[in-house]
């Protein structure tokens, strides 16, 4: 019995933190998530300020020096966190710059099984609000440089922490923030977004390690036809809601131009080795120059592929009409765009008026940060997909094949946005990568319920500190 029971005991595998995470890493790792879920960070009722003083405050008793560290933003209640870790001497290049949005989804008890704003651990999972998006991470980052500070451990370039505000929603995005008005603090030569990019597994087993290195542009607009109205017992043939109806209607039937950029043309030549063998074949054909017609419109009906190949502008909302024995007034629809790099929102104002295809139906953009309707949509550019610079992807190529052997490294293009589309148009190329692995069908971030396996954590912990050494002349374990 003793001697089965010990083989068992063998065969299971240790998990992989174990050989790098003694007890009072993985207790401090464990104390600060907690601490992080139990501050509340919604922008309803929530303070990311109490949630930037309290790692504040213990970044501060692990020994890093005031002046290192600033709390500050907009608001009382929209506080950012920058801390750095100094370089030995002059340093070695510009520094390297990590963010983490501390803001979450509002999440009701009444909603969850657990309360949202508790840690709790059960099953081999976390639970609580901000385990997957993104406090989680904000704790690995936290002690992280806990850790290399205890040690006396000194980069060769500064490491610059941004845990921040107003990524989910609200009036006051902390990175946005910061770089208009704190450049200098934050100024790097590259950055890291662990709320993008991340390990892919099935039943804990992994699939890929993917890195983000494009986001798609986010952009609103209002299609809109207004009449002078009158009886409805009297109809006449130019009817508001029929204008909009059949504007939309085009829409619906026309698709964007097929489009691969670097960054999604080595995303799917990945995929294609790992794809069963119909998606293997088309993905190939659509590979190949010139790509196979056929094989694209297969592959666009799979939703996640039809995003990564073109801009996607879809209905999303809709009014018309004053009363039901009246000829509408006006009618109003709301299309939201998803826009590949290198094109802008207005160009894509320009193609949407051409399928629409009716003078009597305003296409108009809907601004960003004031919901202003405007005439005309921005005109610059959203960033080109970033470099796979060599020196920030060959460390982190070489951790994963240990932390997630056999899951390829791919890069990727974020069919959403992230605070990464600010560092990037600053002109900070900024790579997503989360440590954490989550099942591709367990994906709870802004759900309820959200939860992290115990052990991804662990493993995030004991990733981020062996990648930010690699990255900064510390000896890679
Ligand atoms: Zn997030």
């Amino acid at each position: 019995m003793k001697t089965a029971r010990c083989l068992i005991a063998a065969l299971v595998a240790a998990p992989l933190w174990a050989a790098s995470l003694d007890d009072s890493a993985r207790q401090l790792s464990r104390d600060i998530l907690r601490e992080l879920i139990e501050i509340n960070t919604t922008d309803s009722v929530g303070s990311t300020t109490a949630a930037a003083e309290a790692m504040r405050s213990r970044l501060l008793a692990a020994g890093f020096r005031a002046a290192d560290m600033t709390v500050l933003g907009p608001n009382a209640r929209k506080g950012n966190l920058v801390a750095r870790l100094r370089a030995a001497g002059a340093g070695a290049g510009k520094p390297i710059l990590i963010i983490g949005h501390l803001d979450v989804v509002e999440a009701r008890r009444s909603d969850w099984t657990t309360d949202p704003f508790r840690l709790v651990e059960q099953d081999g999972f976390f639970y609580g609000r901000g385990t997957q998006d993104m406090k989680g991470s904000d704790a690995i980052l936290v002690t992280t440089l806990i850790r290399l500070r205890r040690e006396g451990y000194r980069p060769d370039r500064d490491i610059i922490v941004a845990l921040t505000a107003d990524e989910e929603g609200g009036t006051s995005n902390g990175v946005d923030w910061l770089l208009r008005n704190h450049r200098d603090l934050i100024d790097a030569g590259f950055a890291l977004n662990p709320d993008s990019g991340g390990v892919t597994t099935l039943d804990g087993k992994p699939l890929d390690v993917e890195v983000a290195c494009a986001e798609k542009l986010y952009a609103d607009f209002e299609l809109k036809a207004t009449n002078p109205g009158g009886h409805s017992s009297l109809p006449v043939p130019d009817n508001a809601i029929y204008q909009v109806a059949d504007a939309l209607s085009r829409l619906e039937h026309a698709a964007f131009p097929f489009e691969l950029n670097a960054v999604t043309r080595a995303y799917f030549a990945r995929l294609a080795e790992v794809e069963s063998r119909q998606n293997a074949a088309d993905l190939h054909a659509m590979l190949a120059q010139p790509p196979d017609q056929a094989a694209i419109e297969r592959l666009s009906r799979v939703p996640q592929f039809n995003a990564l190949v073109r801009t996607t502008c879809v209905a999303t909302r809709l009014e018309a009409g004053h009363a039901n024995n009246a000829l509408p007034q006006t009618a109003r629809a709301i299309v939201n765009c998803r826009i590949l790099p290198g094109h802008s929102a207005e160009e894509v104002r320009l193609d949407l008026e051409r399928i629409v295809a009716d003078p009597a139906v305003s296409v108009r953009h809907i601004g960003d940060l004031n919901g202003q309707v405007e005439d005309h949509a921005p005109a610059g550019k959203s960033p080109a997909p970033v470099a796979l610079r060599a020196d920030v992807m060959a460390p982190l190529e070489r951790l994963a094949a240990r932390f997630w052997p056999g899951a390829p490294v791919v890069p990727d293009m974020e069919t959403g946005a992230s605070d990464s589309r600010f560092t990037n148009a600053a002109g900070i190329p900024t790579y997503g990568f989360s440590a954490l692995a989550i099942d591709r069908d367990d994906v709870r971030a802004h759900g309820k319920d959200e939860r992290l396996r115990v052990d991804s954590y662990y493993d995030g912990v004991a990733f981020y500190y062996d990648y930010l050494k690699a990255l900064t002349g510390g000896a890679a374990k």
